[in-house]
């Protein structure tokens, strides 16, 4: 198996774009928000068993997930949102499984929102990478995306680790704290490092 890096940070911290900055130097990616989505895309392999717990209510006449609607419930409703997550985060795990075999690049990342809050994926990754911004930032960057208002991005905030328990749990960290080209030296440094990291496992 390839060497793993787990992504993980706060919702709006940067992980997509540091993901991409990686991308761009070749290393494959595995993103579970990606998986999620093609789960919960029209007859996706999550939608036969949410339409089970939850109802026809919450899934659109094309057979895909009411994403707004069941957002609203799952931050409003901590019992509805362990349930949605008792059925995709097993199907998200497999996944990653599989897609961990396919990685042909020096070593792989995979993107986690909830690595540490959740810990199933330790058996995959040999690292944690964590990007980390202030609280403040997180909010202005997660709100400046369609949909999302000051309080779904709190409540949101509310079920991740803090800023300081996912520090505590990190191998690395991106300081994701100024601009673009500052996240891009970084990773490019971190880049190196996991190159000599997977020569030598
Ligand atoms: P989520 O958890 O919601 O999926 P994320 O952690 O993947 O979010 P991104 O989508 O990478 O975060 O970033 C959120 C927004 O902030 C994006 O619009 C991105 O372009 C912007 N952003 C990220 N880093 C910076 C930066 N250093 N300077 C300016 N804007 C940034």
């Amino acid at each position: 198996m390839p060497l793993m890096i787990g992504l993980t940070g706060g919702i709006g911290s940067g992980k997509t774009t540091a993901a991409n900055f990686f991308s761009d130097l070749g290393v494959d990616i595995i993103d579970t928000d990606v998986i999620s989505h093609e789960l919960t895309e029209p007859q996706g392999g999550a939608i036969a068993a949410i339409r089970e717990v939850f109802t026809s209510k919450f899934i659109t006449a094309e057979g895909a997930l009411k994403r707004k609607e069941m957002r609203g419930l799952i931050f409003s409703d901590s019992n509805a949102r362990q349930k949605l997550e008792a059925i995709l985060h097993p199907l998200i795990r497999a996944e990653v499984s599989h897609r961990v075999e396919l990685v042909s690049s020096v070593y792989g990342i995979v993107v986690v929102p909830l690595l540490l809050e959740t810990g199933q994926y330790r058996d995959l990754i040999g690292r944690v990478l964590v990007v980390d911004c202030s609280e403040h930032d997180q909010i202005a960057r997660a709100m400046a995306r369609p949909g999302l208002g000051e309080q779904t991005v709190r409540a949101i905030m509310a079920t991740q680790y803090s800023r300081e328990e996912r520090l505590q749990k990190a191998d690395d960290v991106i300081l994701n704290t100024s601009d673009m080209a500052h996240l891009e030296r970084q990773i490019s440094v971190l880049h190196r490092k996991y190159i000599a990291l997977a020569s030598r496992s």
